[in-house]
């Protein structure tokens, strides 16, 4: 998600303002940080990047601050950092040209309504194009930070969604991620009440745009995973057969305590739904380790979860206390060791699982996107199931989607050749 707010700053400000991209620090007029603030390590980065650009920048250059951290810090960054010349927060990223030159400008209305706008269009990889379908959050899991950085949920209405995704169809995307924090919430809240339309109603209206090849999305909740969404999701040939379930935590006491709203048994039945609905899915999933309270039977229950649902893809982190949620004034914090030790638990399992997993992949065939020129003579793409793609050949195979057989395995990615 902010990989596209950063796409559609680049947009505004190459649209409306004299700006244009660069990779030299020292050539930049202004530097933008775009910033995330769901974990606390990347919020104590931002004030040493912001030395190191002020050392290194172009002497009139100006430093802007942007995103989750600017929406939750403010003008504290300014009285921080009095080099930073503007904070804009995450749900106000369409006001970049507004404040571009207004020296100390600080904009972090999190309720702010940008769900009509209509930005200006850059896309970091052409043949692939990123949708926001909803903004905000209407959960409060008791952990996270989002909803008082990014405001309440809010849908964007469905034709304006269709016409950007027409937009970069047109100009060479076969692939789109949908984006939203609760995305498959879409079409609870809309701005205005002319629509009725929700998350598997707005696939099958995505999936009927011609040119339009694949279609992903991010991060849907396991909550709002009914069989309507899921017989949709398995029998939709545009669908990409890959879907993130974040399962947090393994134990039910837990998963109250989190505010998740389903219980290890939901989780459990919701994955091996996904699995019988569709053999050929693979499972992303979030988990968190040392959440307040978390007892070594709770810890356990989370492996007994990656034990069943054998994720294909696992990102886990340390739980970190953050402003503005309930959880970080719980009692019973789990010592740094303890979380340690238990994520160290979780990766080394998951390692061995996904080692097997890729093992078994030698020999199969998949149909692979192709997006990216790599060194050495090499293409990269991924396939329908989300793996990552290695293959000899050149810009021909760019924006084509190919079958190819498996030849090399490895952890983190496949290689093979190209059969047709
Ligand atoms: N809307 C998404 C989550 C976005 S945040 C969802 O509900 O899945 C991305 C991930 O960061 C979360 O899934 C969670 O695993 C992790 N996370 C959020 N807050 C955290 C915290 N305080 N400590 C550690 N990890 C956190
Ligand atoms: Fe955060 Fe929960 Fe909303 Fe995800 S669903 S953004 S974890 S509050």
């Amino acid at each position: 998600m902010n990989v596209r707010d950063s796409e559609h700053m680049i947009a505004e400000l190459n649209c409306k303002e004299p700006y244009e991209l660069t990779q030299e620090l020292k050539e930049a007029d202004l530097i933008i940080i775009n910033t995330c603030s769901v974990r606390e390590k990347p919020v104590s980065k931002l004030f040493s990047e912001i030395g190191v650009f002020n050392k290194f920048k172009k002497k009139d250059a100006k430093i802007g601050v942007t995103g989750c951290t600017a929406s939750h810090l403010g003008k504290d960054i300014i009285k921080r950092a009095p080099v930073v010349d503007f904070v804009l927060g995450a749900r106000n990223i369409s006001k970049i040209t507004q404040v571009v030159d207004k020296r100390h400008a600080v904009e972090i209305d999190i309720n702010y309504d940008d769900s009509s706008y209509a930005f200006g269009e850059y896309r970091s990889n052409g043949f692939k194009s990123m949708v926001n379908i909803s903004m905000g959050c209407d959960k409060s899991c008791t952990y996270c930070i989002v909803p008082a950085t990014r405001g309440d949920e809010v849908s964007i209405p469905s034709n304006l969604i269709i016409n950007e995704i027409e937009k970069a169809v047109k100009t060479g995307a076969k692939e789109v991620m949908l984006l939203g924090q609760n995305v498959n919430n879409y079409g609870k809240y809309f701005t205005a009440n002319d629509e009725k339309c929700n998350f598997t109603k707005l696939l099958q209206k995505v999936s009927k745009i011609e040119g339009l090849e694949r279609i992903r999305f991010t991060s849907p909740h396991p909550l709002h995973m009914d069989d309507e969404f899921l017989e949709e999701f398995a029998s939709n040939p545009k669908l990409c057969k890959q879907i993130h379930v974040p399962l947090q935590s393994g134990s039910s006491s837990l998963l109250k305590s989190m505010r998740r709203g389903y219980s290890k048994e939901w989780f459990i039945n919701r994955c091996e739904k996904i699995r019988e609905l569709c053999p050929e899915a693979t499972i992303s999933t979030d988990i968190i380790v040392g959440f307040p309270g978390e007892s070594e039977e709770d810890f356990e229950d989370t492996m007994d979860v990656l034990e069943k649902v054998r994720f294909e893809q696992l990102f886990s982190f340390k739980y970190s206390p953050r402003p503005h949620t309930d959880a970080a004034e719980f009692d019973r914090q789990i010592s740094n060791e303890v979380s340690g030790a238990r994520l160290t638990k979780l990766q080394a399992r998951h390692t061995e699982i996904l080692d097997e997993i890729m093992d078994g992949q030698m020999g199969a065939e998949h149909m692979v996107y192709f997006d990216e020129l790599k060194a050495g003579g090499k293409v990269s793409g991924r396939s329908d199931d989300g793996k990552l793609f290695f293959v000899e050949g050149s810009e021909e195979l760019l924006g084509k989607i190919k079958k190819v057989k498996v030849t090399k395995t490895s952890r983190g990615a496949l290689e093979g050749i190209v059969c047709a």
